[in-house]
């Protein structure tokens, strides 16, 4: 069984070989490791093979590793994936760096508000459902833009960008398309004027795709810590 440490590297060259072949700067690309259902050792493992962003799911399990977790705190960044309920907010704001799943205003204005006022802002992205009926999670893309435009003002919030979670495809040109159509709701909402600088798209099994697409921060989980 490779390790962490090597799977890790392995994730690292994929990403430099995806950049080079479609030339982009390999530091155009972060990793975010995704580490949901694993544990704080193997978080910590990744942590001293050079990997500071980790991703997580749900909240309560993200909150309990932090907490094994907690003498690396100030140099690891935490940011949430999965789907966030408007009664888990304040524990979001109080202890994450970034929230990619941000698709209602509702829970903007909450994490603003319960953001404390001794961290930064918290950093977001505006999750984006271009799957249709596949997926419950996301902002239609006709209302990303309102919604976006919203959220750039709020003052505990540093709106970052997008993120979407396609509806996987083992057909290579449908996810092509899913990826592009990600990149065009990103690329409008730039020409809107929102200084974004994050396209959050691509996970273990498309992130070659999502680089050539225009993806800056890849989501990895499997490929790193092994399948759930
Ligand atoms: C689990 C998950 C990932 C990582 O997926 P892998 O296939 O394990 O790389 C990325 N993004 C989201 C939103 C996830 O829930």
């Amino acid at each position: 069984m490779a390790t962490i440490t090597t799977k890790l590297q392995l994730v690292q060259s994929r990403i430099k070989q995806a950049c080079s072949k479609v030339d982009r700067p390999a530091d155009g690309v972060t990793l975010l490791a995704v580490s949901k259902t694993f544990s704080a050792a193997d978080v910590r493992e990744a942590f001293q093979a050079g990997q500071h962003r980790f991703g997580e799911n749900y909240v309560q399990e993200a909150v309990d590793k932090m907490a094994e977790l907690a003498d690396l705190r100030a140099q690891i960044e935490w940011h949430l994936i999965g789907p966030l309920q408007s009664n888990k907010t304040r524990v979001v704001a109080e202890n994450f760096d970034w929230v990619h799943t941000v698709d209602r205003l509702k829970i903007a204005q909450r994490l603003s508000e319960q953001r404390p006022a001794h961290l930064p802002p918290l950093q977001v992205c505006v999750q984006v459902n271009t799957s249709g009926e596949a997926s419950k999670s996301g902002v239609e893309p006709a209302e990303a833009l309102a919604l976006a435009q919203t959220v750039a003002q709020l003052p505990h919030l540093h709106l970052r960008g997008v993120m979407a979670l396609p509806a996987p495809s083992t057909d290579a040109s449908t996810q092509h398309q899913a990826l592009k159509k990600i990149r065009e709701v990103f690329d409008e909402l730039r020409d809107h004027g929102l200084t974004l600088d994050t396209l959050s798209m691509g996970m273990s099994a498309d992130l070659e795709m999502a680089v050539e697409q225009g993806s800056t921060m890849v989501r990895i989980g499997a490929a790193i810590f092994g399948q759930r």
